[in-house]
């Protein structure tokens, strides 16, 4: 099959990935308060229930797997792919408005989500966000307060597989341990500001 295109702006994306509780929004939105001018959040569409303090349109779009599935029949998504039981994806539409804006698109995907943008000529950056163990996921997780049991066994169980594709060479271009968070958040930017922010296609 041939990659998709998908690629609308001269500014190389920066894809997230890393397993549920690694600390992706953590560190993506230290990002955003510091570059506000530079990066902005590709919002992504979801059929899981909104947590208490996400906002619709903010944090995702939320809607349900009818209308999703319809979208992505329609073509109108990068990416897709179900996670805990519920889909996530990236319309194009999310990746188009911020390269209209001039910024550079920051986009929060699980790992079949990363294997589809390899598809596709977006040629973004790929990091992957590790946490220090297993055992610290499961514990940062439970604190963060926002699982049941059963979502949250599922986030775990996912991890494992996640992990093993994440240290895969070549599958990243950088690989961030999340451990003491403000070195982890230097890692990020010093990344950023040798790669992100000087590079064009
Ligand atoms: P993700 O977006 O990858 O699911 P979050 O950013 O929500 O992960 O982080 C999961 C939880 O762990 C949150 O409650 C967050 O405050 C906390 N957290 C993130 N990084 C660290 C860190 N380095 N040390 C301790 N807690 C952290
Ligand atoms: P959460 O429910 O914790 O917000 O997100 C669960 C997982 O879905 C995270 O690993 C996150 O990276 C992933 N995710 C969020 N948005 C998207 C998306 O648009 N596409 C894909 N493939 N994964 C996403």
């Amino acid at each position: 099959m041939a990659a998709e295109a998908v690629a609308i702006s001269k500014l190389r994306p920066l894809v997230l990935c890393g397993p549920s509780g690694s600390g992706k929004s953590t560190l993506l939105q230290r990002i955003l308060k510091e570059y506000p001018d530079r990066f902005s959040l590709s919002v992504s569409h979801t059929t899981r229930k909104p947590r208490p303090g996400e906002v619709d349109g903010v944090h995702y779009h939320f809607t349900d797997s009818s209308n999703m599935e319809k979208a992505i029949s329609e073509g109108k998504f990068i990416e897709s792919a179900k996670f805990s039981g519920n889909l996530y994806g990236t319309s194009k539409e999310s990746v188009r408005k911020i390269a209209e804006e001039g910024k550079i698109c920051i986009l929060d995907v699980e790992v079949n989500g990363v294997r589809q943008i390899k598809q596709t000529d977006l040629n973004p950056w790929y990091v992957f966000i590790k946490p220090p163990s297993l055992a610290v996921l499961e514990e940062r997780l439970r604190a963060r307060k926002t699982e049941t049991e059963d979502s949250l066994r599922k986030r775990l169980d996912t991890a494992h597989i996640e992990m093993e594709y994440g240290m895969q060479p070549g599958n990243f271009d950088k690989i961030i341990v999340n451990d003491v968070l403000e070195v982890a958040y230097e890692e990020l930017k010093q990344f950023i500001s040798e790669n992100v922010l000087i590079s064009g296609h």
